[in-house]
């Protein structure tokens, strides 16, 4: 063997061999450790000492922390089945904001300042913003309600409102309650039916395998729209739901994908209507986007609106200001159409289901399936639908998603919040993004009055449930004793990713471990309570 093979022969296997950082982060996986760990700084005001604790990504919409997506599945599915019979008004009281709730706030408002200096540094602010969405969905899984900023937002009330014509629904007095009506059987039995509902988008086009027959005449345009607004349709047909009804009905729901990559909703409601009657609130509700055209491009190519200090984005050829986004409002008569109209497809699936019986849990587990997949991973079908998704990627492209979204420009209309460097096609937000696909809002929708618990209080409930397993106390902590705060990110306290990880990995075992010297002395013990260990810790 040569000098030269000796050296060759260990670069040829290290290149072999899986990064020990991938093995280490599958490892983690199968334990049900968090992945993308944050690290925070707990002082404790008791004893003085700070340490650096990691706390779960809780990741809940993307898969990039399987193990956190699974688990914030499997509270899903408590805080679903804890709600869709309920026999007693739920009490609805702001509880007073625990630690979680703390910390997720105080962490937001310095990630918001740091947003702030990099924005004034002329930095990428990317990746600072979907931190931010995320918290702000997390402080709201955590109880809270509405966002941390309050409502700056100016609110228009004008004739925008007025516009979004009612429809013609039969209307029930309304009376004050959450509940359905119950029934009595002729064996004595009270009754207390619900049901789960299945509203999809209308067709854009024929479709097999999840992509267009005919992927020409497939109206993409459409699909786009639909798909951007789709939350609000859903908010409406909420709306009209209880109109109808005469009850403050409250539902659990979930927005899937369907193959042909549209979202869909799959919703539990508390309490029964006639069948005939859900399709007909379906059939009548609609919602229209009061925003400014989009339709006719102005700017394109070479030829973009020019950004002027102290004034705002400029016509190139004529040097005239563009309208502002108020303006573009004001100036919708009238006579003006609405941007877009959504509506429900025909195809409207209702079913009736009673507390507790395998249909209840089969609808359950169908509201959870996707919860770990984003919109854009219902692609399975190969290349016609591969294309499929770019087509519809092509389309979200241009379409303006919110009233900052730079595509505006395209349509010479200055985005709200106008900016230097706003380009048309370049937004970053969400929903342009292909997991997403157009359909940037929350997965999973659940009314105020649905049960007594928060997300929050479910995961506590499975904590204090296996640290009885464990046979410890789940004493409550002082809620005044720890104070959190955010530790900078190259912060020299902070371990590698790969140590901290490891440290996780090692504590669940050593948890299974002592789990099972428990379970050993107390034999004939149900012996699955060692998986949930996994979810709950
Ligand atoms: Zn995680
Ligand atoms: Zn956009």
């Amino acid at each position: 063997m040569t000098h030269a093979q000796d050296r060759a022969l260990p670069r040829a296997v290290r290149q072999a061999m899986p990064m020990a950082r991938d093995v280490l982060v599958e490892v983690a996986k199968l334990h049900g450790v968090c992945i993308r760990p944050i690290p925070l700084k707990r002082l404790d005001v008791v004893t003085g000492k700070s340490e650096i604790i990691d706390v779960p990504c809780g990741a809940t919409l993307d898969s990039k922390c399987p193990p956190c997506a699974k688990r914030n599945k499997q509270l899903r599915k408590a805080q679903c089945r804890e709600g869709w019979h309920l026999d007693a008004e739920p009490t609805i009281t702001p509880d007073e904001a625990n630690e979680e709730q703390r910390w997720l706030v105080e962490f937001r408002a310095d990630i918001q300042a740091q947003r702030e200096t990099a924005e004034k540094a002329g930095e990428d602010t990317t990746e600072l913003d979907a931190i931010i969405t995320g918290l702000d969905e997390e402080i709201n899984a955590a109880g809270m309600r509405g966002n941390v900023l309050g409502r700056t937002a100016s609110k228009r009330s004008r004739s925008t409102k007025r516009r979004q014509d009612a429809p013609d629904l039969p209307k029930r007095k309304m009376t004050n309650t959450t509940l359905g009506r119950t029934f009595q059987g002729t064996d004595g039995k009270t009754y207390r039916p619900s049901l789960f509902v299945t509203l999809t988008l209308p067709s854009y086009g024929k479709v097999r395998d999840g992509a267009p027959i005919d992927p020409d005449s497939y109206d993409y345009r459409r699909a786009a729209r639909d798909a951007l607004h789709f939350s609000k349709l859903v908010d409406r047909f909420v709306q009209n739901l209880r109109r109808v009804a005469g009850y403050d009905v409250q539902y659990f729901a979930a927005v899937e994908p369907q193959k042909r990559l549209a979202p869909h909703l799959h919703m539990a409601i508390r309490g029964t209507l006639p069948r005939a009657e859900i399709k007909q609130i379906a059939a009548a509700t609609y919602h229209q986007v009061w925003w400014p055209q989009a339709d006719e491009v102005l700017f394109e190519g070479e030829h973009m609106p020019v950004w002027q200090d102290g004034t705002g984005y400029l016509n190139p050829a004529t040097g005239e200001v563009l309208p502002t986004w108020d303006q573009a409002l004001d100036a919708l008569d009238e006579d003006a159409e609405p941007l877009h109209v959504i509506r429900f497809g025909e195809q409207v699936d209702v079913q009736g289901v009673l507390a507790g019986t395998p249909d209840a849990d089969q609808c359950i587990r169908y509201l959870s399936k996707y919860l770990t997949k984003s919109i854009g991973d219902a692609l399975d079908g190969g290349q016609a639908q591969q294309q499929h998704a770019a087509r519809m990627l092509d389309a979200l492209r241009y379409e303006p998603c919110s009233p900052t979204c730079p595509n505006w420009l395209r349509y010479g209309i200055q985005p709200k919040d106008a900016k230097p460097g706003m380009h048309p096609g370049r937004c970053r937000g969400k929903a342009h993004k292909p997991e997403h696909l157009g359909y940037a809002g929350r997965r999973i929708l659940v009314s105020r009055k649905w049960s007594n618990k928060t997300l929050a209080e479910h995961k506590q409930d499975r904590r204090t449930w296996v640290l009885e397993a464990l046979g410890q106390a789940d004493e409550p902590t002082d809620p005044h004793r720890y104070v959190w705060r955010p530790v900078p990110a190259g912060d020299a306290n902070v371990p590698p990713l790969a140590v901290r990880l490891l440290r996780s990995v090692h504590e669940r075992q050593r948890w299974r471990a002592h789990l099972r010297d428990l379970e050993a002395r107390a034999a004939g013990q149900d012996l699955s309570a060692t998986e949930d260990i996994g979810r709950a810790a």
